[in-house]
């Protein structure tokens, strides 16, 4: 352990998928960690609600999270024998599209660029491997093989858990309202009272801008609409045989399923071109608007029949968005100790093991091997286009 270590107090300001996994790799590296959540680690208010998330080893957002994919992949594991749980589960994943669309070229050439196992299957092969997926005659499907489903509220209570055996303080139910530098630290303000810090870590997902005047207009708070649906036979709800799908359902529509992992249903998130921000939001009581279910259930009953379409249970979950697409990950320009690890755009579960190791990479030695350019944190000052979702838009 080197000297920063033993003395420096650091705040890690929202405990769930990133923040968890900053304060486990933070502890392990003998910082004194605290970490704050306004709920508990792992409840399902926060954006990695909805017990699963989808991991993919083929990153069309950019080829350049390989290495950041890797060591998470590598880091589940390691979650998984430190708890004793199945925390990943591998099922694969189908990109399906028409060859020459953006969301086909871009994933082959994301794999090619990665150097990740990929196959491009027709819809005859598609049907013969993974009974119930129907591919019109125009349409392949990019199978990743490596893709599969993680368990995201357990995985962030099991990372929270670690974080407190290597030494942590876990303050849940705690809400931070302030953070302001003061005497070459900061001070941090909750409802727990209030504590001095040499450094923070603000990784409060969807109402990260909230607690940084500096994000207020490159992060925008989003709503992602999560709906369940029952399987028609078995199969179609084991792991085995269910794919994580992409996929596009109209000129401006895309939906994804994955195995629920509950034996029963499936859960699908249905995207399209319409005003999803919020502007404040306590992770959970937001509105579906009014048309889900009835554009759901019809993209389901033409493009997905191994479940019923009506759906059994809905809800959102919200998750900050950056105008380019990519997170934020650093120490904030012109605030020295003030590290942000935000703005994940809807797909920073699957890296979130490897975002924390990256923060205590850089709080320890100023350097990551992890670090891209897409996630540098002085973007701050630059970012802009883009809506961060590749694969909704139009081809
Ligand atoms: C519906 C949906 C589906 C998604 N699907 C996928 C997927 O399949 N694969 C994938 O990789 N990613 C996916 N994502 C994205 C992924 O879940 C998020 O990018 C990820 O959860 C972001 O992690 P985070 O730590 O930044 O935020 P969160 O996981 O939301 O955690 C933020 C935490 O901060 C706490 N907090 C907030 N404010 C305060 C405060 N003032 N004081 C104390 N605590 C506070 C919250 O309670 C919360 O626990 C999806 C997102 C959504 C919304």
């Amino acid at each position: 352990m080197n000297d920063k270590a033993r003395t420096h107090r650091i705040a890690v300001i929202g405990l769930g998928a990133v923040g968890s996994m900053t304060a486990w790799q933070l502890a392990s590296k003998g910082f004194k960690v605290d970490g704050y959540d306004r709920f508990a680690p792992g409840s399902d208010h926060s954006g990695a609600g909805g017990s699963t998330r989808m991991f993919r080893t083929i990153y069309p957002e950019s080829p350049n999270y390989s290495g950041l994919l890797e060591k998470s992949s590598t880091m589940w594991r390691e979650l998984e024998r430190a708890s004793g749980l199945s925390l990943m589960v591998s099922t694969g994943a189908l990109t399906i599209s028409t060859p020459d669309s953006v969301m086909v070229s871009s994933t082959v050439a994301a794999a090619e660029a990665a150097k990740v196992e990929y196959e491009i299957l027709d819809p005859a092969t598609t049907l013969a491997r993974h009974p119930g997926q129907i591919l019109r005659d125009d349409e392949v499907a990019v199978f990743d093989p490596g893709a599969g489903v993680i368990r995201s509220n357990a995985a962030i209570v099991v990372a929270a858990d670690r974080a407190e055996a290597l030494g942590a303080r876990i303050l849940s139910h705690t809400e931070v309202f302030e953070i302001s530098a003061i005497g070459g630290g900061y001070r941090v303000s909750s409802s727990f009272g209030v504590e001095q810090y040499d450094l923070v870590v603000v990784a409060a997902g969807g109402v990260s801008a909230a607690l940084l005047p500096q994000f207020a207009d490159k992060l925008v708070t989003r709503q992602l609409t999560t709906t369940w649906h029952v399987a028609r036979e078995p199969q179609s709800a084991d792991p085995a045989s269910c794919p994580l799908v992409l996929r596009r359902s109209g000129p401006s529509r895309s939906f994804g399923t994955q195995c629920a992992l509950d034996a029963s249903t499936v859960k699908v998130g249905l995207l399209w071109d319409r005003d999803d921000a919020v502007s404040e939001t306590d992770g959970f009581a937001l509105s579906v608007p009014s048309e889900w279910e009835a554009l759901t259930a019809e993209c389901l009953a033409d493009l997905y029949p191994n479940v019923y379409p009506q759906s059994v249970r809905t809800q959102t979950y919200a998750d900050a968005f950056s105008k380019d697409g990519h997170g934020y990950v650093g120490e904030l320009p012109g605030a020295p100790g003030m590290f942000v690890a935000t703005g994940f755009s809807a797909h920073g579960f699957k890296i979130a093991p490897a975002i924390g190791a990256l923060v205590t990479d850089l709080i320890t030695t100023g350097f990551s091997p992890l670090h891209i350019d897409e996630l540098r944190a002085d973007r701050v000052s630059t970012a802009d286009g883009g809506t961060g979702l590749l694969w909704v838009r139009p081809a």
